[in-house]
């Protein structure tokens, strides 16, 4: 099932993105935005409505002719779906939106270690359906997300094709990363910033699922509606573990916290560190507590003994961890380094001991 929505934030795009001759001047599309936003969703959404036999007015897919059967099963004969194999892995989990679970996949549910890149395999694999003609003569589409899986390989591989684009096929490209995209296809792909809602635009919309502490959520989930959507309530559980040893620095202790996170997702884990560094740095700043509002007294106790010089450092070094996090050699090594630091910082006397 492809996962497609076109989220309230996104209603204002929609007509300038779909005009026909928008989608015509261009062959491929570039969606770009920070995670959680809706974009998959979004390239769905868009996907489906050039292979629906009657959309309406707007150019919104009907939902009920035979194409869009085909594509919501995912069997369109003229739609392609790339992505690392650990997401496709995922695909019978992915849910509205789709995004936030195939974000997290890594195969390490299942034991089997399953790729996060996009091969220059699956790239080529493409030739056949984009340069043959197309059922029915209509749009063939390619879809590929995120675009910054593609190894260098694979960027090579689709860059050949944007060179020479093959008529009546749209290449729509998906996302979180540009930076991690080569210049020379960024060059070649008409780039959309997606609109990300604002804080009471995912309240609101996260409300209309049905979600109560939708507040709780936004802000634990770094203020991604989908991501907030989602939260799982087990995770929320060693989550708020977490966030209580943060605030007994006194408490904190690196070597059994690795022990007890080592196994979730490492991203995901180095995002809460950032989150509580940035609440820490923002009170010592006289700024306010973004993420943790229902520790905001202990946050602020703490954010005033601290060095914010060295907080700053610590701070760079996390960025650089969350990009190791994907594939760290040891998990919990590379979350008792991590919460040493921290520690290091934060309650120097303790780490004397260790
Ligand atoms: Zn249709």
């Amino acid at each position: 099932m492809n996962p497609t929505e076109i989220f309230p934030w996104q209603r204002s795009i929609w007509p300038r993105i779909r005009q026909p001759d928008s989608v015509q001047r261009h062959h491929a599309l570039l969606l770009r935005g920070r995670r959680g936003i809706g974009k998959l969703g979004f390239a769905f959404a868009l996907a489906q409505s050039l292979l629906c036999a009657q959309t309406d007015t707007a150019g919104v897919a009907c939902e009920k002719c035979q194409d869009c059967y085909w594509f919501e099963q995912g069997l369109h004969p003229n739609f392609r779906l790339l992505e690392p194999e650990a997401l496709s892995a995922q695909e019978g989990v992915a849910d509205k939106g789709g995004e936030e679970n195939r974000e997290d996949a890594g195969g390490a549910k299942s034991g089997k270690k399953l790729s996060q890149q996009i091969s220059v395999a699956q790239i080529r694999a493409l030739d056949d359906f984009i340069y043959l003609s197309a059922h029915q003569a209509r749009y063939k589409v390619v879809l590929i997300h995120p675009a910054e899986a593609m190894n260098t390989a694979a960027a090579n591989a689709l860059l050949k094709k944007l060179e020479e684009p093959p008529p009546e096929v749209l290449f729509i490209l998906v996302t979180h990363n540009a930076a991690l995209i080569p210049a020379t296809i960024l060059s070649r792909c008409q780039q959309i910033a997606m609109p990300a809602p604002g804080y009471e635009a995912a309240k609101d919309w996260l409300v209309s699922q049905g979600i109560a502490d939708a507040d709780f959520r936004l802000a634990m989930s770094g203020f991604s509606p989908l991501q907030a959507l989602q939260y799982d309530e087990q995770l929320a559980a060693s989550h708020a573990d977490f966030i209580q040893s943060l605030c007994a620095p006194e408490k904190f202790d690196p070597i059994e916290l690795a022990e007890k996170l080592h196994k979730l997702d490492l991203p995901g884990v180095t995002g809460w560190l950032q989150k509580w560094c940035y609440d820490l740095l923002s009170c010592r700043a006289g700024g306010q507590v973004r993420y943790h509002l229902r520790q905001a007294a202990a946050v602020r106790q703490q954010a005033a003994v601290i060095d914010p010089v060295a907080f700053g450092f610590l701070w760079r070094s996390l960025v650089t961890s969350q990009q190791l996090a994907r594939h760290p050699l040891n998990a919990k090594l590379f979350l008792e380094e991590m919460f040493l630091n921290y520690m290091d910082l934060i309650c120097p006397a303790n780490s004397a001991h260790l």
